[in-house]
């Protein structure tokens, strides 16, 4: 079963199935190419993408003038690592220091290695600066939080998938309830806190949006216990809500900003941290870092993706579209539609299941309709299309999705 042409979405199910590990279960349809919000499987079925890889494909699949960064860039020099310094690491930092608004960044390549990076860095300030004492220092983190995979970062996490038989857990996190500003201003008298660390919406957790005011007041009891605000907007940043940050709608601007997933436009892994120096220069060389991070590819690639965040306004499709797709969505009549909820194109749907059928089934008729997304915690679909969609596109889909809910009718 080496060749391609003659097999199925059946055998190459069974392929990862019987080879790979089973630490995903995908919905049963298998790609094989993809354009903007477009993608079709291996027997030439087309669907729309409404997932976009967790809102690693803001710009679309295979953008050109990513895809061209990418190609040109790899075609002169892939890696140097940082034992050399190289013709475009310095370009990219000050493009994308800019373009945030920071004194300094530190590539990295996954969204967990970003986070794991926050979290050193702040330890760092909280000994260098703030006079914690050793080893005593303390980040707060939310309930329901997701911020990637590694021991460290299920050290925080809430959730039992995530953390079971994954012990012994790395100490120094206080968990409160997310969208509470009487909790954290409680768990913030504790002089050992260093940082706080949220995801302005809760993306895996189910699209869980605060109230209006929440980050804001957040970030004030903050200032007033000098205590570092981290935004982990891995998945709600570049654009997704909205606004090129999703901070950026309360007008907060985080003390640690935690990029990954869309600053490479989905063709690459790349994160980053940015800080200003009180913070970041509290790391020394030596001290941390990472072979493949700020690679001129990956470089080359962040750059061009965020130029075209810009250049195509995704920020403000993202803001007009999902208005039009939480209006449509609201407009179904079904009695498996519970609530409606998002911001810009990071949208989700609760399903109450009925007679049996859940989120996961929905999804699956969807696919079968041409319209791919994915159950989150149980029975929400979460709904994030590229943010090139137009509206034509979207009113498209829409259709497929209203088709779908009728069938379990
Ligand atoms: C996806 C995600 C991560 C982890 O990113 P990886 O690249 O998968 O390691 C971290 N934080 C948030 C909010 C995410 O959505």
């Amino acid at each position: 079963m080496a060749t391609s042409t003659a097999m199925t979405s059946q055998d190459y199910m069974q392929r990862e199935e019987k080879y790979g590990a089973h630490n995903y279960h995908p919905l049963p349809v298998v790609l094989d190419k993809g354009e903007g919000v477009h993608v079709w499987d291996v027997e030439g079925k087309h669907y729309y993408d409404f997932l976009s890889s967790y809102s690693a494909l803001n710009q679309g699949h295979n953008h050109p003038k990513i895809l061209n960064a990418l190609k040109k860039q790899a075609e002169k020099l892939s890696l140097t690592s940082r034992a050399f310094y190289n013709s475009v690491l310095g370009e990219y930092e000050e493009f994308v220091t800019k373009y945030f608004g920071y004194d300094k960044v530190l590539p990295m390549n996954t969204g967990a290695e970003a986070d794991e990076t926050a979290i050193k860095l702040v330890r760092k300030w909280a000994y260098k600066k703030k006079g914690i004492p050793q080893d005593q220092a303390k980040i707060i983190v939310c309930e329901d939080n997701f911020h990637g995979r590694t021991v460290t970062i299920v050290s925080m996490s809430t959730d039992p998938d995530a953390r079971a038989d994954y012990g012994p857990f790395t100490p120094g996190f206080v968990t409160i309830p997310y969208n509470d500003t009487e909790a954290l201003e409680k768990e913030l008298q504790d002089p050992n806190i260093a940082g706080f660390l949220l995801e302005p919406i809760q993306g895996e957790a189910g699209v869980n949006v605060p109230d209006d005011g929440y980050l804001k007041k957040a970030y004030e009891l903050c200032k007033k216990h000098n205590v570092l605000f981290m935004a982990d907007e891995v998945q709600s940043g570049i654009a997704r809500t909205g606004k090129l940050l999703a901070c950026d709608h309360e007008g907060v601007r985080p003390d640690v900003l935690i990029l990954g997933k869309a600053i490479s436009g989905g063709m690459y892994p790349v994160s980053a941290v940015l800080a200003d120096d009180e913070v970041m220069l509290t790391i020394q060389p030596g001290e941390h870092g990472s072979t493949f991070g700020g690679n001129p590819v990956a470089a080359k690639v962040a750059m061009a993706a965020l130029e075209v965040v810009r250049e195509e306004n995704l920020a403000d499709n993202a803001e007009r579209l999902g208005k039009i797709f939480r209006d449509e969505f609201k407009s179904i009549q079904s009695e498996m539609i519970s609530e409606v909820r998002g911001k810009g194109l990071l949208n989700a749907v609760v399903i109450k299941p009925k007679n049996g059928k859940t989120a996961w089934d929905v999804c699956v008729a969807m696919k079968e309709h041409g319209v791919l997304a994915k159950p989150t915690h149980g029975d929400i679909i979460r709904f994030a299309p590229p943010l090139v969609i137009n509206e034509e596109q979207l009113r498209d889909a829409m259709e497929k999705i209203k088709e779908t809910f009728k069938e379990f009718e």
